[in-house]
């Protein structure tokens, strides 16, 4: 470019340097060292079979003595193609985990752990209203990867709440977790809770003193807490019938119930439909769940 424009517009006098303009001098300056750096740079790499790239110094801290980084590599490569690692993750920062390796590919680094001496800990979690590909909240959990190794350095990860189950899965050694962040681990969990809070400001029903609440006969573990009763509507209007069964499930298992009913594919109709009581089935919806006092 520079040469062309000495030609074509001669009369600035790019030709000899000493009387270019000084913004033409910077620009000539400019064009030749930054490639010249950039071939010092891969030169550098370069020597010794690429011994001093980035990459292979990384991939270098767990060679052992007697093999080079080239070994790791094509232990990586083999792990890789297995089609049970775990992968997530947008191209920009892709976590592949596989049996002994942990890894973050951003468009300019390469994280490498190695699965026996690391060490994870999920420090932040975050809660968005909607993600881009379903109408869901989704919970972001970050996960600091931090390596025995005192030479590795440590990189956060980031996943969906949905995909913690299946890294669990995948690593051998436990994930610790910052005590104030609490995991949504799937789908269920979260209607759970909605459920629950949803119930609790619904108007309680208390039972009659000569009635004993019996143990919930889904669960058995603990006592019957819900009783249906008809509040929505007026008693004879509306969708929803009048259940006369006793209490005999506990919040979870009819919250349980409620979610086992619905169409997976349409979560957002959920919470606005109608099911049958798991005992006479009549039919019910959420500001029918009433806690038992
Ligand atoms: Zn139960
Ligand atoms: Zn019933
Ligand atoms: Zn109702």
């Amino acid at each position: 470019y520079y040469v062309g424009m000495c030609l074509a517009a001669s009369e600035k006098q790019l030709l000899s340097l000493s009387q270019a303009p000084e913004a033409w001098r910077l620009f000539l300056l400019l064009a030749v060292t930054v490639p010249s750096i950039a071939c010092i740079l891969i030169y550098y790499w370069s020597r010794d079979r690429w011994a001093c790239h980035p990459l292979a110094r990384t991939l270098a801290l767990y060679a052992l003595p007697q093999s080079g980084w080239q070994a790791v590599a094509s232990s990586v490569n083999t792990e890789f193609r297995r089609i049970d690692k775990f992968a997530t993750g947008a191209p920009g920062a892709r976590v592949i985990v596989t049996d002994t390796w942990v890894m973050k590919v951003t468009t300019y680094r390469v994280h490498v752990a190695q699965q026996q001496d690391v060490h994870l800990t999920v420090t932040e979690s975050r809660q968005h209203e909607l993600s881009p590909d379903s109408n869901l909240p989704v919970q972001l959990l970050t996960i600091r990867v931090a390596s025995a190794n005192p030479a590795v350095q440590a990189f956060d990860i980031w996943l969906n709440s949905t995909e913690y189950g299946e890294l669990c899965e995948k690593l051998r050694a436990p994930i610790r977790r910052a005590a104030h962040v609490v995991i949504h681990q799937s789908l269920g969990d979260l209607f759970l809770e909605t459920f629950a809070s949803l119930v609790e400001v619904n108007p309680a029903y208390s039972v009659p003193s000569s009635q004993e609440l019996e143990a919930c006969i889904g669960c058995m573990q603990t006592r019957a807490s819900v009783k249906l009763v008809k509040t929505c509507q007026e008693a004879a209007t509306g969708e929803c019938q009048q259940c006369y069964c006793r209490p005999m499930w506990c919040l979870t298992c009819m919250g349980k119930w409620f979610a086992s009913r619905q169409d997976p594919l349409r979560p957002d109709t959920w919470l606005a439909s109608r099911v049958p009581c798991p005992t006479c089935r009549a039919r019910f919806c959420i500001l029918d769940v009433c806690t038992v006092r």
